[in-house]
C-alpha cells in the first residue's frame, strides 16, 4: 500500500508567529516512509524556546531522518512539522527563507571545500539574507572568533582540523540567526581529542538560551545541558523524559537495555 498524503504544504507567508508560550517546534502525527520502509512513526515532539532536547537511540532508528524532516531536507508522508508557528513549505523561495531558521549541524561537517572558511560563513547570509559582504564578514568573523577559529578564517576546509571544521559548520549555522540548532552527531566523526572542543561550543549555545535539537551519544552533554531527553527506535519515541530520571530510573525496558550497552 502507499502510504497516506496528507497536506503539508505552508502556511500564508508573513503570518505573525504566535508568542503565547507555544513552541517553537512542533511535530504532530508525523510519518515517513521510505518505500516500505515505516521510518518514522507518529512521532510527535515539542520543543520550547530555549529548550535542549537531546535525541539518543539506536543507529537506523530515525533520528537523523527525524532532523532532516524537520530542516525539509527529507519529505513526510504525513503529519505536521511546524517551526515558530509555521509549516515549512515544500519549495521555493519562502522554503530557502524559512529553513534559514533552522540550522543544522551533520556528523561530517559538509562545508564547501572550495571555498575559504569565512566563505563559508559569509555564502548563506549574502545569498538568502541579502545581507551586504562587508556586513557578512563582520559577522562571520564574530562568530567565527566565539567558536575559537578567528584565526583560520582565511584558510580551507581542508587545512583545518576536524574540530575546527565542525566549529566552522556551526558558525556557518550560526550566520543564518536560526530559531532552532539541529545536530546530527556533530562529534562522531572526530577524532577523540576533538571532541570537547566542539561539545564546549554547543554547552556555550545552550547557556545562552538558543533552542536545540542534538542528536548524540555523548551521555556526559546530555546530563550536562540537556533539559529533556528523547529516546527513539524503531522510528517511534519510546521515551521522553529528564536527563537526571533517564540516566538513573529509565522507564522503558527498551531505554534501559540500550544504556546497559553504551554506559
Ligand atoms: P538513525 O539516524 O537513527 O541511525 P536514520 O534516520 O538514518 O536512523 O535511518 C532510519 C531508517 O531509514 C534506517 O533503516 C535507514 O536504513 C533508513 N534510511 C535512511 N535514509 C534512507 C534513504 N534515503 N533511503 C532509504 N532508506 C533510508
Ligand atoms: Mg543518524
Amino acid at each position: 500500500d502507499d502510504p497516506p498524503k496528507d497536506d503539508v504544504s505552508g502556511a500564508p507567508a508573513g503570518t505573525p508567529a504566535p508568542d503565547d508560550g507555544s513552541p517553537l517546534v512542533r511535530l504532530e502525527k508525523v510519518n515517513k516512509y521510505f518505500g516500505q520502509l515505516h521510518v518514522l512513526r507518529d512521532i510527535d515532539l515539542s520543543v520550547q524556546r530555549g529548550e535542549v532536547v537531546v535525541v539518543i537511540g539506536p543507529s537506523g532508528g530515525g533520528k537523523s531522518t527525524l532532523c532532516r524532516s524537520i530542516n525539509r531536507l527529507e519529505p513526510i508522508d504525513g503529519g505536521v512539522i511546524e517551526v515558530d508557528g509555521r509549516r515549512l513549505p515544500e519549495e521555493g523561495k519562502e522554503l530557502a527563507r524559512l529553513r534559514a531558521d533552522v540550522g543544522m549541524v551533520f556528523q561530517s561537517f559538509n562545508l564547501f571545500a572550495h571555498k575559504t572558511i569565512l566563505q563559508n560563513v559569509t555564502l548563506g547570509p549574502m545569498k538568502v539574507r541579502k545581507v551586504a559582504k562587508a556586513e557578512a564578514e563582520r559577522e562571520a568573523m564574530a562568530l567565527l572568533e566565539r567558536v575559537g577559529i578567528g584565526a583560520q578564517a582565511a584558510k580551507y576546509p581542508a587545512q583545518l582540523s576536524g574540530g575546527q571544521q565542525q566549529r566552522a559548520a556551526i558558525a556557518r549555522a550560526l550566520a543564518m540567526k536560526p530559531k532552532v540548532m539541529l545536530f546530527d552527531e556533530p562529534t562522531s566523526a572526530l577524532d577523540p581529542e576533538m571532541v570537547n572542543e566542539v561539545l564546549d561550543v554547543m554547552t556555550g549555545l545552550a547557556r545562552e538560551g538558543m533552542t536545540m535539537i542534538v542528536v548524540t551519544h555523548e551521555m556526559g552533554f546530555a546530563r550536562r545541558a540537556a533539559n529533556k531527553v528523547v529516546f527513539m527506535a524503531d522510528g517511534q519515541i519510546v521515551e521522553e523524559n529528564t536527563p537526571e530520571e533517564f540516566f538513573t530510573n529509565a522507564r522503558t525496558d527498551r531505554a534501559r537495555d540500550f544504556l546497559s550497552k553504551i554506559l
